[in-house]
């Protein structure tokens, strides 16, 4: 009877990028499409008489509430077979809710690289399926010896036989491969096949295996004899997060070099031994061929690799090794963590403090988050590794408990080398320009420049160049402006030459001289990679005329694929050389033979106008001094600025993070900003100035209705935003501050309110909960 029959309904997110349609419509489940039609597949369906593609995130005997049957349409095809499962599923409305982001874009997140809604009709059937381009499956021909052609002994005159017998002797070879070593080759093993001497067989190809395998050749494995305290600790504090099953998190809190990433690789030693499956993120830049080549050692083809520079093909197969179980470990950028593992028991956030697991664009949400939810639902442990973790990450291990999951940090302050951190030398620009030095490189930068072009060694200089946003400051004592109410940096506006703040919409006239120590110097600031890298050369011409190379490293450098690993390529190959760079040199090279480490402005990013700004520079800093002096050669680090009295660059010039935490914490309580609070922001742009601003205060208008019950909830703006147009739009926005301990729900409270305002085409909204920037 059809009353019997389970699973009557399907909930279909349709893929229509039409924010009213975003939520599940019921669709029939056919008796002849029983049991096909399964949570995660690809269906097609019709809407408003058309035919459309959507995904099933449910299942049901009835219709859902207020559905009427007798209107409920049939599915009409199957597309694909399940794309994620229902535990996937949970995390997508989790994340909707959590970052008031359209269901539909959390959905694809968890679809396969490069999968695309288009279809398609099938020229022989008529039916509908999925234009396949990149996603498409390539086989490769695979030639290998048959038994009976072990025997063969080919005639003498036969030369290109011989040959290719020789290559096939060590087993299966591409055919495509024997291709470019002899020319004829596929004529060659034609006549072989006939003979029953070879065979030749289509087996699939996983593109981006190549790229991963020599990888590994490049980081032999490197037996560890013996764990240190630090890393036993860690080790023991990550299998009672395992077998706790309940999402309990691990923060490694552990110096460069402290074997971070040793602890990772035996934790997950120990859950695929029990059959389960992990997840390691890496930041994107920090994804070296080093860095994967050091679990492909350990852990062979069982890896996966994820991220942004390989082609949408490889990524598919990539994705598609763990989808078929292949792969148990996936290594990757932030979006690895939707990578189909069957059952993890481990998450790995490597350099957990970073701002790129911030996704910038719709759905804006936080790796750790996603992940801690994801540990949660699956029963696995996090570990979060950082020499620097985040405030948020520290607040939630003093705590001791987050959402019902334990977070333990572990201290691994040694290097088992027992290498000892650089000394770090600070340098007051400002000092340096009292005294009649204009350049630059102040002069105990010169000098050691000069040491390392005489000894023939290394360096590498970073330039901050974070923010495009625009302050003054003055050259003869390094004051900046910053707002009366707000603390934050003033910005100058060339529209009415005026000094702005960002956080509470103040206004300041533009001071002619220094308001501090009235000098005239009190410029407008920044520079460019491309002007330090001139000014280096003219340096070193003149100390060692010429012959040590000078590598830029900076987004312009690296945009092409591969470029980021040429530069560091030829950094390592060169027996001396000077690698300048901007922030992205900071983080997880391991270069044996730096022996100068400078920074050449560590202000520039204390300036931004940005609550994190001083912790972005404590944690630059100190990872940037821990490149120096990893190998045999002691380092130095030198440290230019016109701060040299900010906690940030004390903390990092003493290595004792104290220094700084102290006073950020206070400043942070004080203002209301995260660890204390969770905010989120709502930035509305437009053409049309007058709309913009309208929208954004009746956003800021709902957010306070919706916070008025929140004790010690607060909304700032409307105000401008930083940058306050955008491709000729006018740009408004509306923070809202609630206190941690009501932090939670703050997503799904701000998406409804947001909701509630009357929206006229021509502007924009963009809801981000727990902002990193507010620019
Ligand atoms: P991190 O990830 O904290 O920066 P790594 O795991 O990369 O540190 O370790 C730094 C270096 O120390 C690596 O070359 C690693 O092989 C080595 N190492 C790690 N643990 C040990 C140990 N217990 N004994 C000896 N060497 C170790
Ligand atoms: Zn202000
Ligand atoms: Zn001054």
């Amino acid at each position: 009877m059809a009353s019997e029959r389970r699973d009557r309904y399907a909930r279909v997110i349709l893929d229509l990028r039409t924010r009213a349609l975003d939520r599940t419509f019921d669709y029939a489940v056919p008796e002849g499409l029983d049991g096909q039609v399964r949570v995660g597949s690809c269906v097609l369906v019709t809407f408003a008489h058309r035919p459309a593609v959507g995904y099933v995130l449910g299942l049901g005997d009835e219709p859902s509430d207020g559905v009427d049957p007798a209107r409920v349409l049939p599915v009409s095809q199957v597309l694909a077979d399940p794309l994620f499962d229902e535990a996937a599923v949970g995390a997508m409305r989790w994340m909707a809710a959590e970052y008031a982001a359209p269901l539909l874009e959390v959905t694809r997140l968890f679809c396969p690289p490069g999968f695309t809604a288009r279809t398609e009709r099938d020229p022989r059937t008529g039916a509908w399926r999925l234009r396949r381009d990149e996603t498409r499956e390539v086989d490769d021909r695979w030639v290998s010896l048959t038994e009976a052609g072990a025997s063969y002994v080919p005639p003498t005159s036969a030369s290109r036989q011989r040959a290719v017998l020789a290559a096939l002797s060590q087993g299966p070879v591409r055919q495509a491969e024997l291709g470019l070593a002899l020319s004829g080759a596929a004529a060659v093993v034609g006549a072989l096949a006939r003979r029953g001497v070879v065979t030749v067989e289509r087996r699939r190809r996983v593109r981006g295996a190549d790229e991963v395998r020599l990888s590994s050749a490049a980081a032999p494995r490197r037996d560890v004899a013996e764990l240190t305290a630090g890393q036993r600790a860690g080790l023991a504090a990550i299998q009672r997060a395992v077998d706790a099953r309940r999402g309990d998190v691990v923060l490694l809190d552990g110096v460069t070099g402290s074997g971070k990433t040793e602890v990772y690789l035996a934790a997950i030693e120990r859950v695929l031994a029990a059959g389960r499956d992990a997840c390691v993120l890496v930041p994107e830049i920090s994804l070296t061929p080093q860095t994967v080549g050091r679990f492909r050692a350990r852990f062979g083809d069982q890896v996966a690799v994820l991220h942004s520079r390989l082609s949408v093909g490889e990524r598919y197969d990539q994705w598609d090794m763990v989808r078929t179980g292949v792969a148990h470990v996936v290594v990757g950028a932030r979006s690895a963590l939707f990578a189909p593992l069957a059952d993890p028991g481990i998450y790995v956030i490597d350099e957990e403090h970073e701002a790129s697991y911030k996704q910038g664009s719709v759905p804006r949400y936080h790796a750790r988050e996603v992940a801690a939810h994801l540990a949660r639902a699956h029963g696995a442990a996090l570990v979060l590794g950082s020499a620097t973790p985040s405030m948020e990450s520290l607040a939630r291990c003093e705590a001791g408990e987050h959402r019902g999951a334990r977070w333990t940090r572990v201290e691994m302050p040694e290097r088992p080398s027992a290498r000892p951190l650089p000394p770090v030398e600070v340098v007051d620009m400002a000092r340096e320009f009292a005294q009649g030095w204009r350049s630059m490189f102040s002069r105990a930068l010169t000098a050691a420049l000069a040491e390392v072009a005489e000894h023939g060694e290394k360096a590498v200089l970073m330039l901050n160049q974070r923010g495009f946003a625009r302050w003054m400051l003055c050259r003869d004592c390094g004051y900046v402006p910053s707002c009366e109410h707000c603390s934050t940096s003033l910005t100058y506006h060339e529209r009415g030459h005026r000094l702005v703040c960002h956080t509470c919409g103040a206004e300041y006239p533009v001071p002619a001289v220094c308001p501090e120590c009235g000098s005239h110097f009190f410029r407008m600031s920044g520079m460019g990679t491309q002007q330090v890298e001139d000014r280096l050369r003219e340096q070193l011409d003149a100390l060692v005329g010429g012959t040590m190379p000078v590598i830029r490293m900076d987004a312009d450098s690296t945009r092409a694929k591969g470029a980021h690993e040429r530069c560091l390529e030829a950094f390592d190959a060169a027996p001396s050389a000077v690698l300048l760079g901007t922030q992205m040199i900071a983080k997880g090279l391991d270069f044996p033979d730096v022996t100068l480490v400078g920074v050449i402005n560590a202000d520039t990013i204390l300036k931004v106008c940005d609550f994190r700004a001083a912790e972005r520079t404590y944690d630059l800093l100190e990872q940037v001094a821990g490149r120096a002096g990893r190998g045999d050669k002691p380092g130095r680090v030198i440290i230019q600025t016109y701060q040299p009295d900010h906690p940030a660059i004390r903390a990092a010039a003493e290595h004792d993070r104290s220094l700084f935490m102290a006073p950020e914490r206070a400043i942070r309580r004080e203002a209301g900003y995260p660890p204390y609070t969770r905010l989120a922001n709502v930035t509305c742009w437009g053409a049309s100035r007058d709309d913009v601003v309208r929208v954004a205060g009746q956003v800021a208008d709902e957010l306070r209705a919706t916070l008025a019950d929140v004790r010690g909830a607060e909304v700032l703006g409307a105000v401008e935003c930083v940058i306050s147009r955008m491709q000729d739009r006018h740009r408004w926005h509306a923070l809202a501050k609630v206190p941690a301990e009501a932090g939670d729900g703050l997503g799904a409270r701000v998406g409804a309110a947001v909701a509630r305002v009357r929206v006229p085409t021509g502007v924009s909204i963009a809801i981000d909960v727990d902002p990193y920037d507010m620019l």
